[in-house]
């Protein structure tokens, strides 16, 4: 994509990411990337904490990193959880995947999750918390938002790549809060 060398894939845990961001990558001719799975294999993090079970990231050696390796790379894609750790210098844009929390639950709980983490990630989709990280981060001129309930990936990558041509739609028009049963979100809370 002309003038796209750093693409951010982001959103909750079991939204799609992977999924959408290899797709993405092929339609582009670039390179997916997974933030996660980077850290790891390149060990850029300051230590394990066994408290929270995760790796506490070194944000300067993944910036560092990520510079590198967009501008290594005609377009590289990349997805994560925790956009807010890049270096919005770097990033040229950030689409944030949306997933209905009723739909994201039960492919949360088919990765065999904990009750616990399961509900934490449903409340952080219908609270919209990665979105707004992103838009703190990197400001609304930057980010694009797709709804992909319901969609196949196909359909999501040609959603997102419209919308990135056409400047369509300011991130914040999904609300899970309006749609969602009070009693599903108080079925969170009682594992929370
Ligand atoms: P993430 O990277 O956000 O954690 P994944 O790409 O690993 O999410 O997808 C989570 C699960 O959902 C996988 O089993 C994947 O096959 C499935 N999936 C991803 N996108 C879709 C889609 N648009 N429709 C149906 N299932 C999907």
């Amino acid at each position: 994509m002309p003038g796209f060398k750093c693409l951010v894939v982001a959103g909750t845990p079991g939204v799609g990411k992977s999924t959408v961001s290899r797709l993405l990558a092929e339609r582009i001719g670039g390179t997916h990337v997974d933030l996660s799975e980077l850290v790891v294999r390149e060990g850029l993090y300051d230590y394990y904490d066994p408290e929270t079970n995760s790796y506490v990231i070194s944000e300067e050696r993944v910036s560092a990193r990520v510079r590198e390796l967009c501008e290594s790379s005609s377009g590289t894609v990349i997805s994560t959880h925790y956009p807010e750790v890049l270096d919005s210098k770097v990033v040229d844009l950030v689409v944030v995947l949306r997933l209905d929390p009723r739909v994201l639950i039960t492919r949360l709980r088919k990765r065999g999750w904990n009750d616990k983490k399961v509900a934490e990630n449903v409340m952080a989709e219908v609270l919209s918390v990665v979105l707004t990280n992103v838009v703190a981060r990197f400001g609304t001129g930057k980010v694009v938002e797709v709804d992909v309930t319901g969609k196949t990936p196909e359909e999501v990558v040609d959603e997102l790549l419209r919308k990135v041509r056409e400047g369509a739609a300011p991130a914040g028009y999904v609300d899970w809060l309006s749609v969602v049963d009070p009693s599903f979100i108080e079925e969170l809370e009682r594992v929370l």
